[in-house]
């Protein structure tokens, strides 16, 4: 308890908590998969000759497997991450303005680096900025078809 003398105990276990269930979770998930995959890979030659729109069937099954997979561990690198940070002290607290991410944001977006308000904040800013830009290309489209 020194690093984090300053982070509310209570907050950090639950953090802690709720970052290690769900790389459990992940964890689990990852496994499964690649169990299945090699089960499949390993029962593949006993089902004899598969005609080539089969086979390339059963290579986008795969592909889409491993693509999940990956998927799964890069989420898992960032639960890592956002662990490591949990220990810095620096995890669960607004990129904008420093202040806390409530716990409830957490457990639903797990890799929040915002508030809730910074976030809506800035969502207003990009529409507004999109809605900005696309006035600006109508514009432009207009003085082109009028010259
Ligand atoms: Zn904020």
């Amino acid at each position: 308890m020194s690093a984090h003398m300053d982070i509310n105990s209570e907050r950090y276990d639950e953090l802690r908590g709720m970052l290690e269930e769900r790389r459990r979770e992940i964890l689990g998930e990852v496994q499964g998969r690649m169990r299945d995959v090699r089960a499949e890979g390993a029962a593949a030659p006993e089902r004899g000759v598969v005609d080539a729109a089969e086979t390339s069937e059963s290579d986008i099954q795969d592909d889409i497997e491993f693509a999940l997979i990956q998927m799964k561990s890069e989420t898992l690198h960032k639960i890592e991450e956002a662990l490591g940070r949990l220990e810095d002290g620096t995890y669960g607290y607004c990129f904008e303005c420093g202040g806390e991410i409530a716990e409830r944001r957490l457990r639903a977006l797990p890799f929040a680096v915002r508030c809730r308000n910074c976030e809506e904040a800035r969502e207003v800013a990009q529409t507004r900025e999109r809605a900005m830009s696309q006035r600006r290309s109508s514009t432009s489209l207009f003085l082109d078809m009028s010259s």
